[in-house]
């Protein structure tokens, strides 16, 4: 599948998860055996040549970057939310625009001098990825670029990112 039309799968809900707020739903997309395997091979060709790892995002990054590493034989981190992870190896607490959140390592699967990609479906306000950089480079690894399947632009997560290779497979 060509890669506009499996993009052109990612269903948009009005008012979720409050008003006013445009969410776009990659469901549909994951859904579509066809229409994943267009994405996840894009997202796989953002890779820099030198990553050695791939760190996926609480929840859906997971998929993505469980099925990236497949493709690009790397084997997968996970960044999750706290309170799920036996062992910690840290945590970084960021704000939200209501309340916080934060992102825990897995304790003994990051080396020093490792290169990472992290993969994630949405860079909106760019909070999650910064404290997925923060976290990862805490544990003495190589931030190597991140790529997602969309952009949210307005909500400025480039900027926050600002210095880091960002991939998105469509800005919006
Ligand atoms: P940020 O921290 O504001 O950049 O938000 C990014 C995180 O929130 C990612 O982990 C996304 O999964 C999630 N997210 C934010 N907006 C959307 C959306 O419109 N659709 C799906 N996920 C979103």
């Amino acid at each position: 599948m060509e890669l506009e039309k499996a993009l052109g799968l990612i269903a948009e809900v009005p008012d979720f998860p409050e008003p006013g707020v445009l969410f776009r739903d990659l469901s549909p997309l994951f859904a579509d055996g066809p229409g994943f395997a267009t994405v996840v091979d894009a997202l796989a060709g953002t890779l820099s040549p030198g990553v050695e790892l791939l760190a996926g995002v609480e929840a859906r990054g997971f998929l993505l970057a469980a099925a990236v590493g497949y493709a690009r034989g790397l084997g997968v981190v996970l960044i999750r939310k706290p309170g799920k992870l036996p062992s910690v190896a840290g945590r970084v607490d960021y704000a939200l625009e209501y309340g916080t959140a934060g992102v825990e390592l897995p304790a003994g699967v990051v080396h020093p001098g490792q290169r990472v990609g992290v993969i994630d479906d949405v860079l909106a306000t760019g909070g999650t990825v910064a404290a997925t950089a923060k976290l990862l480079e805490g544990a003495g690894a190589v931030v190597d670029g991140v790529s997602v399947v969309l952009e949210l632009a307005a909500l400025g997560g480039r900027g926050v990112l600002a210095g880091r290779r960002i991939e998105a497979l469509q800005v919006v």
